[in-house]
């Protein structure tokens, strides 16, 4: 297991992009982008070598809002493995129909799979069902039958974050990677300990389990010194 944290770059912040990226020197990070605009014009060069000169190392990356059903999905994800060189990417679903998504995807089977890429489609809750093609891990798991189709596990949009650990347990060998972070009724993306889940045993099961993959610290942006005084706390406890 690689534990990261989340940090989210947006166009706002060129210019500024080595202030940015410093409290996370030292650390591993999963590279995030909210909007199509936050991606197509950041300074990707530079963010990479800020980051080289950081020490902070990018091994996986959340791509922007983007699709199947968007005619540019295929150049924005080529282009996020040609920037950054990674194997994994957290992706959201977006609306659709759930039989028309899969057979898009299968249409690009063969280049998704000759640019070596994984795309770890994240859980969102019930209440946004209307809104995406999937959205639960269950769905997720029963669905995804190309090997390039695993999952981002968001505790966070999980609809009962107290069963977090039989939700997880359920798919746990399609997913890629975790994002962690507590919620309550009405907030989520709050640091563990603020909200509903048992984030204790949950951290013990993943490390019984030998989860293999990303964990990744997720936090509302107003929480980031929590975030990293967390993602050391959680890293000692884990490794
Ligand atoms: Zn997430």
């Amino acid at each position: 297991m690689q534990i990261l944290a989340s940090k989210f770059i947006y166009s706002k912040d060129k210019g500024n992009l080595k202030e940015v990226l410093l409290p996370f020197k030292d650390l591993p990070i999963q590279l995030a982008f909210f909007q199509r605009r936050d991606f197509s014009e950041a300074e990707h060069d530079l963010i990479k070598e800020i980051c080289k000169s950081l020490n902070i190392e990018i091994p996986t990356v959340h791509a922007p809002i983007i699709d199947v059903f968007d005619p540019d999905f295929l150049k924005v994800i080529e282009s996020i493995k040609k920037i950054y060189q990674i194997k994994i990417i957290s992706i959201h679903p977006q609306r659709g129909e759930i039989e028309s998504a899969l057979a898009k995807l299968r249409e690009y089977s063969s280049i998704i799979e000759s640019l070596n890429l994984i795309l770890a489609y994240e859980n969102f809750g019930s209440s946004v069902a209307k809104r995406k093609w999937i959205n639960s891990p269950y769905q997720m798991y029963l669905k995804f039958d190309l090997p390039f189709l695993k999952i981002t596990f968001d505790t966070s949009h999980l609809d009962s974050p107290s069963d977090c650990i039989e939700e997880f347990d359920r798919v746990s060998d399609k997913v890629e990677t975790i994002h962690l972070s507590d919620r309550t009724l009405k907030r989520q993306h709050l640091p563990l300990g603020e909200g509903l889940l048992p984030y204790k045993e949950f951290l013990n099961h993943l490390k019984e389990k030998e989860f293999g993959g990303f964990l990744v610290l997720e936090y509302l942006d107003e929480f980031q010194d929590r975030l990293i005084e967390d993602l050391k706390r959680v890293s000692s406890f884990l490794l």
